[in-house]
Protein backbone atom coordinates (compact mmCIF):
# COMPACT_ATOMS: atom_id res chain seq x y z
CA UNK A 1 0.00 0.00 0.00
CA UNK A 2 1.45 3.44 -0.74
CA UNK A 3 0.05 6.95 -0.23
CA UNK A 4 -0.26 9.04 -3.16
CA UNK A 5 -0.68 12.65 -2.95
CA UNK A 6 -2.70 14.07 -6.18
CA UNK A 7 -2.56 17.50 -7.47
CA UNK A 8 -5.86 18.71 -9.19
CA UNK A 9 -6.48 22.34 -10.62
CA UNK A 10 -9.13 23.80 -13.04
CA UNK A 11 -9.65 27.24 -14.62
CA UNK A 12 -12.77 26.01 -16.69
CA UNK A 13 -16.45 25.56 -16.86
CA UNK A 14 -16.97 25.77 -13.36
CA UNK A 15 -13.91 25.03 -11.83
CA UNK A 16 -15.13 24.27 -8.36
CA UNK A 17 -17.55 21.88 -9.71
CA UNK A 18 -14.69 20.48 -11.79
CA UNK A 19 -12.60 19.97 -8.88
CA UNK A 20 -15.23 17.93 -6.79
CA UNK A 21 -16.29 15.74 -9.88
CA UNK A 22 -12.53 14.88 -10.05
CA UNK A 23 -12.22 14.14 -6.13
CA UNK A 24 -15.81 12.11 -6.47
CA UNK A 25 -14.25 10.40 -9.70
CA UNK A 26 -10.93 9.42 -7.74
CA UNK A 27 -12.83 7.72 -5.08
CA UNK A 28 -13.99 5.34 -7.52
CA UNK A 29 -10.48 4.11 -8.69
CA UNK A 30 -10.12 0.65 -8.03
CA UNK A 31 -7.43 -0.76 -5.76
CA UNK A 32 -7.49 2.94 -4.27
CA UNK A 33 -9.27 4.67 -1.58
CA UNK A 34 -9.23 8.64 -0.60
CA UNK A 35 -7.75 9.34 3.37
CA UNK A 36 -7.66 13.23 2.87
CA UNK A 37 -8.74 15.75 0.78
CA UNK A 38 -7.68 19.79 1.19
CA UNK A 39 -9.66 22.42 0.72
CA UNK A 40 -10.07 24.75 -2.44
CA UNK A 41 -7.53 26.97 -3.12
CA UNK A 42 -8.51 30.06 -5.11
CA UNK A 43 -4.70 30.31 -7.62
CA UNK A 44 -2.74 32.95 -9.85
CA UNK A 45 -2.46 30.86 -13.52
CA UNK A 46 1.22 29.99 -14.48
CA UNK A 47 2.69 30.97 -16.98
CA UNK A 48 -0.07 32.72 -19.73
CA UNK A 49 -1.55 35.51 -18.28
CA UNK A 50 -4.48 36.12 -20.50
CA UNK A 51 -6.30 33.05 -18.47
CA UNK A 52 -8.88 32.69 -15.38
CA UNK A 53 -7.26 32.51 -12.10
CA UNK A 54 -7.48 28.71 -10.64
CA UNK A 55 -9.11 26.41 -8.06
CA UNK A 56 -6.49 23.90 -6.90
CA UNK A 57 -6.75 21.21 -4.15
CA UNK A 58 -4.48 18.53 -3.30
CA UNK A 59 -5.96 14.55 -1.89
CA UNK A 60 -4.15 11.64 -0.31
CA UNK A 61 -4.72 8.33 -1.75
CA UNK A 62 -4.06 4.74 -0.61
CA UNK A 63 -3.33 2.50 -3.33
CA UNK A 64 -2.24 -0.69 -4.39
CA UNK A 65 -1.86 0.45 -7.92
CA UNK A 66 1.56 1.27 -9.72
CA UNK A 67 2.70 4.20 -10.37
CA UNK A 68 1.63 4.48 -14.35
CA UNK A 69 -1.02 2.57 -13.18
CA UNK A 70 -2.38 5.14 -11.54
CA UNK A 71 -1.65 7.92 -13.76
CA UNK A 72 -3.53 5.46 -16.72
CA UNK A 73 -6.32 6.12 -14.19
CA UNK A 74 -5.77 9.99 -13.75
CA UNK A 75 -5.57 10.65 -17.53
CA UNK A 76 -8.63 8.97 -18.05
CA UNK A 77 -10.58 11.07 -15.65
CA UNK A 78 -8.66 14.33 -17.55
CA UNK A 79 -10.22 12.76 -20.65
CA UNK A 80 -13.24 12.23 -19.14
CA UNK A 81 -13.93 15.99 -17.83
CA UNK A 82 -13.58 16.68 -21.43
CA UNK A 83 -9.63 17.85 -21.01
CA UNK A 84 -8.48 18.46 -24.89
CA UNK A 85 -4.48 18.97 -25.11
CA UNK A 86 -3.31 21.70 -26.54
CA UNK A 87 0.68 22.83 -27.62
CA UNK A 88 0.49 26.02 -25.41
CA UNK A 89 1.78 24.86 -22.19
CA UNK A 90 -0.05 25.77 -18.97
CA UNK A 91 -2.69 27.22 -20.73
CA UNK A 92 -6.25 27.27 -19.54
CA UNK A 93 -7.36 23.51 -18.98
CA UNK A 94 -10.67 21.88 -17.31
CA UNK A 95 -8.71 19.67 -15.62
CA UNK A 96 -5.18 18.55 -14.69
CA UNK A 97 -5.01 16.06 -12.06
CA UNK A 98 -0.75 15.15 -11.34
CA UNK A 99 1.55 13.03 -8.93
CA UNK A 100 2.75 15.02 -6.84
CA UNK A 101 4.11 11.99 -4.77
CA UNK A 102 4.09 8.39 -4.48
CA UNK A 103 5.04 7.64 -0.96
CA UNK A 104 9.05 7.47 -1.22
CA UNK A 105 9.48 6.71 -4.68
CA UNK A 106 11.69 8.43 -6.79
CA UNK A 107 10.23 7.80 -10.60
CA UNK A 108 11.67 9.36 -14.05
CA UNK A 109 10.75 8.05 -17.21
CA UNK A 110 9.08 9.24 -20.20
CA UNK A 111 5.59 9.70 -18.70
CA UNK A 112 6.49 10.20 -14.98
CA UNK A 113 8.88 12.65 -13.27
CA UNK A 114 8.07 11.83 -9.01
CA UNK A 115 7.73 13.71 -6.93
CA UNK A 116 6.79 16.19 -9.16
CA UNK A 117 9.16 18.68 -10.64
CA UNK A 118 7.08 21.82 -9.83
CA UNK A 119 5.50 20.88 -6.25
CA UNK A 120 8.87 22.56 -4.70
CA UNK A 121 8.07 26.16 -6.03
CA UNK A 122 4.51 26.02 -6.74
CA UNK A 123 2.09 27.93 -4.00
CA UNK A 124 -1.37 25.71 -4.89
CA UNK A 125 0.67 22.69 -4.37
CA UNK A 126 2.39 23.24 -1.18
CA UNK A 127 -0.41 24.47 0.52
CA UNK A 128 -2.62 22.80 -0.05
CA UNK A 129 -0.32 19.64 0.61
CA UNK A 130 0.57 21.05 3.98
CA UNK A 131 -2.89 21.42 5.27
CA UNK A 132 -3.26 17.53 5.28
CA UNK A 133 -0.54 16.32 5.78
CA UNK A 134 2.02 18.86 7.83
CA UNK A 135 4.67 16.58 8.78
CA UNK A 136 5.33 15.34 5.87
CA UNK A 137 9.04 15.01 4.65
CA UNK A 138 9.96 14.41 0.64
CA UNK A 139 11.58 11.75 -0.62
CA UNK A 140 15.10 13.92 -0.77
CA UNK A 141 14.75 14.20 3.23
CA UNK A 142 13.70 18.00 2.96
CA UNK A 143 10.60 18.94 5.31
CA UNK A 144 7.45 20.26 3.99
CA UNK A 145 7.58 22.83 6.23
CA UNK A 146 11.29 23.58 5.22
CA UNK A 147 9.84 23.83 1.75
CA UNK A 148 6.95 26.52 2.53
CA UNK A 149 9.60 28.78 4.18
CA UNK A 150 10.54 29.55 0.17
CA UNK A 151 7.59 29.79 -1.32
CA UNK A 152 5.15 32.90 -1.26
CA UNK A 153 1.61 32.23 -1.34
CA UNK A 154 1.20 34.36 -4.48
CA UNK A 155 -2.19 36.25 -3.67
CA UNK A 156 -3.51 32.67 -3.50
CA UNK A 157 -7.10 32.40 -1.18
CA UNK A 158 -8.22 29.99 0.63
CA UNK A 159 -11.78 28.82 -0.13
CA UNK A 160 -14.49 26.18 0.99
CA UNK A 161 -13.80 22.31 2.05
CA UNK A 162 -14.23 19.41 -0.28
CA UNK A 163 -16.79 16.58 0.97
CA UNK A 164 -15.47 13.12 -0.13
P1 LIG B 1 3.19 20.65 -15.42
O1 LIG B 1 3.73 19.26 -15.63
O2 LIG B 1 4.24 21.74 -15.47
O3 LIG B 1 2.34 20.76 -14.19
P2 LIG B 1 0.91 20.24 -17.10
O4 LIG B 1 0.33 19.57 -15.90
O5 LIG B 1 0.08 21.26 -17.79
O6 LIG B 1 2.30 20.94 -16.70
P3 LIG B 1 0.33 18.13 -18.86
O7 LIG B 1 0.11 18.59 -20.25
O8 LIG B 1 -0.89 17.91 -18.00
O9 LIG B 1 1.33 19.14 -18.13
O10 LIG B 1 1.13 16.76 -18.82
C1 LIG B 1 2.12 16.46 -19.72
C2 LIG B 1 2.73 15.10 -19.39
O11 LIG B 1 3.41 15.15 -18.14
C3 LIG B 1 1.75 13.97 -19.20
O12 LIG B 1 1.40 13.38 -20.41
C4 LIG B 1 2.50 12.99 -18.28
O13 LIG B 1 2.98 11.85 -18.99
C5 LIG B 1 3.71 13.81 -17.83
N1 LIG B 1 4.03 13.71 -16.40
C6 LIG B 1 5.29 13.63 -15.92
N2 LIG B 1 5.31 13.57 -14.60
C7 LIG B 1 4.02 13.62 -14.19
C8 LIG B 1 3.40 13.58 -12.91
N3 LIG B 1 4.13 13.48 -11.78
N4 LIG B 1 2.05 13.64 -12.84
C9 LIG B 1 1.31 13.74 -13.98
N5 LIG B 1 1.84 13.77 -15.23
C10 LIG B 1 3.19 13.71 -15.34
CA1 LIG C 1 0.16 20.42 -13.75
CA1 LIG D 1 -0.67 17.47 -15.73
Amino acid sequence: MTTAYIGLGSNLSNPKDQVRQAVAHIGTIKQSHIVAVSSLYLSKPMGPQDQDDYINAVLALETTLSAIELLDQLQAIENSAGRVRKDNRWGARILDLDIILFGDDIIENSRLTVPHYGMTEREFVLYPLIEIAPELVLPSGQSLKSLLDNVNINEMIKQEAICF
